[in-house]
């Protein structure tokens, strides 16, 4: 389980992958992740809701890495995704797959939901999922949570946050995985806030390679993290030269968890992006 991975190691490392959105794109994505578990992740995070996928998808996608690759999964599952007995039964699923480790989120509202159907979800936040979930399945699980350096984008402050933070953690969660994070400074400065509001669970670091200017699109501004003048640089002057990008855009990758290292952090997560070659360049370089 990932709880005892992180007891057992200094740094964890994992990558992210989402299901394929159409059924033909399964082998497509099963093949990412034979590619993905040959650079020895400790686990592999699997998406849930974004582009169209469903907890069948996510599941599927989460077994086939626990049960044929021999690594440790975690499985997705958001508030906006889920009903009381939706999630009853994919927790069922989730044992007779003998998977073991979950992200608990409360999920964004996805285009065609309307904003009447957003607001009557059954886990309003990702605490009370948490807490439902700690309390049917006791010790036997691993959930994890979603974290914001730059405080989520819906939050008035930081501190705000934080207070919400706490109660999530409290309810019963074994880590923290950060949103992607440019700016090794604003995850040490967050690290330090989150010690003193007595937040102690190990905090994984979301890495996002960016080897394509395009991607500082729409996800990276949603997502509100900040771009930092040495990387919008380096887009500047890389940006329009697919090789360059992916080479400079590896490195800057690389060079943040050369660093996060260093500073003792206590896991790195790259989101994957279902492409195992940017993380082969990225590791190959550390
Ligand atoms: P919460 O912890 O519920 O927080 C959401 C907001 O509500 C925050 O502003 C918080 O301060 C506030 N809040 C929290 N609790 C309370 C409370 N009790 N009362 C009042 N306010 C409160 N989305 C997907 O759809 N699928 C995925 O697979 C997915 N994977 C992700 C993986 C990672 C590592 C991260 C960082 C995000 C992921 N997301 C995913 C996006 C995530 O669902 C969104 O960012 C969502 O808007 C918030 O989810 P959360 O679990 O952080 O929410």
């Amino acid at each position: 389980m990932i709880k005892d991975i992180f007891k057992s190691k200094p740094t964890v490392l994992s990558f992210e992958v989402f299901p394929p959105k159409k059924d033909d794109g399964l082998t497509n994505v099963l093949n990412t992740i034979d590619a993905l578990t040959e650079l020895k992740p400790d686990f592999i995070s699997v998406t849930y809701g974004a582009g169209g996928s469903n907890s069948k998808k996510t599941l599927d996608v989460a077994s086939y890495i626990q049960n044929s690759k021999n690594t440790d999964a975690l499985c997705h599952m958001t508030c906006v995704g889920y009903t009381r007995s939706d999630l009853d039964s994919s927790l069922e699923e989730f044992d007779k797959s003998s998977l073991s480790n979950l992200l608990a989120l409360r999920g964004d509202r996805p285009l065609t939901m309307s904003d009447e159907q957003f607001n009557s979800r059954e886990f309003m936040y990702a605490n009370e999922m948490v807490e439902y979930i700690r309390k049917k399945k006791g010790d036997s699980v691993t959930i994890g949570g979603a974290c914001y350096p730059e405080k989520h984008p819906e939050s008035a402050s930081l501190e705000e946050d934080i207070v919400n933070l706490k109660r999530k953690a409290e309810a019963g969660l074994d880590f923290m995985t950060t949103q992607m994070c440019f700016d090794n400074e604003l995850f040490y400065r967050y690290f330090d806030l989150l010690d003193r509001n007595g937040i102690t669970i190990p905090v994984t670091c979301g890495i996002m390679p960016i080897t394509k200017a395009g991607q500082l699109g729409r996800s990276v501004t949603l997502s509100g993290s900040s771009v930092p003048k040495k990387l919008s640089d380096l887009i500047a002057l890389h940006g329009e030269d697919d090789a360059e990008m992916f080479e400079y855009g590896t490195k800057y990758a690389a060079d943040q968890i050369r660093d996060l290292k260093s500073h003792g952090v206590r896991g790195i997560h790259i989101y994957a992006m279902n492409n195992a070659k940017t993380v082969k360049a990225i590791l190959e370089q550390l």
